[in-house]
């Protein structure tokens, strides 16, 4: 393919190559993950030494696109770029997590790139804003969860379908379950309400602010799903428990 213009990307990962480039991982708006040859990017002097950076959001152009496996870097320009120098060491930690998600995910590209770049471009600039980190990381797991197959029923009980009357998520079912459905209460059923309705905005784009506690043991519930059910494992993980 001739020269690809205009894409959108956020710089996930970088792996040495040669003596002074880099192979890029990079999420797009419009191909999702794609693998990009960055020549001289490890020469200070290169137009790419500061554009080419973890999480940073671009606007670049391809001289080659090869969606199965390495597309060529031509130039770019950068559209935001992180400010480290304030960052909390909880924000970190969380930044840090996501971009490890980031490169882990097994994901075959087929899932809606537009809506999943927004998401995590929207992600990135609250972590690194320091607003909402664990609200934020949550709903951005979610959505990983969900590009890669693993639904959970958050809008009604999984066993029957009905929407009202919900009393607990089964963690075993991936979902809410109602009192018709609840037959005995076993650890596999989490029944605190503030963690229910926080479970229930894992989806949307509103913010609780339901208290770091409730938040934690959201996370740890999606965290582990991504283990258990997508082999998904995190070392910086150990930092957010
Ligand atoms: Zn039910």
């Amino acid at each position: 393919m001739d020269i690809v213009k205009n894409l959108d990307g956020i710089v996930v990962n970088l792996v040495d190559y040669k003596d002074n480039d880099v192979i890029a991982t990079f999420l797009t708006k419009q191909y999702g993950f794609i693998q990009v040859y960055v020549k001289g990017r490890k020469k200070i002097s290169s137009k790419s030494y500061y554009l080419i950076n973890e999480f940073n959001e671009i606007k670049f152009d391809l001289s080659k696109l090869n969606l199965s496996g390495l597309s060529t870097f031509k130039s770019g320009t950068s559209t935001t770029m992180l400010d480290y120098t304030n960052l909390s060491v909880e924000a970190s930690a969380c930044l840090m997590l996501m971009g490890e998600l980031l490169n882990k995910i097994k994901s075959n590209n087929e899932f809606n790139h537009d809506a999943f770049y927004k998401h995590t471009k929207h992600t990135i600039h609250e972590l690194s804003s320091d607003n909402h980190l664990y609200e934020a990381l949550n709903k951005f797991i979610y959505q990983v969860l969900k590009i890669n197959g693993i639904t959970l029923v958050i809008d009604r009980c999984v066993s029957c379908a009905n929407n009202s009357s919900i009393v607990g998520f089964d963690i075993n079912n991936h979902g809410f379950i109602c009192s018709d459905c609840l037959h005995e209460n076993t650890e596999s059923i989490i029944s605190d309400r503030k963690v229910l309705e926080t479970i229930y905005l894992l989806d949307s784009d509103t913010y609780k602010a339901s208290g770091s506690s409730v938040d934690k043991t959201v996370f740890k519930l999606l965290y582990y799903y991504l283990k258990e059910d997508l082999g998904i494992y995190l070392k910086s993980g150990q930092y957010l428990y």
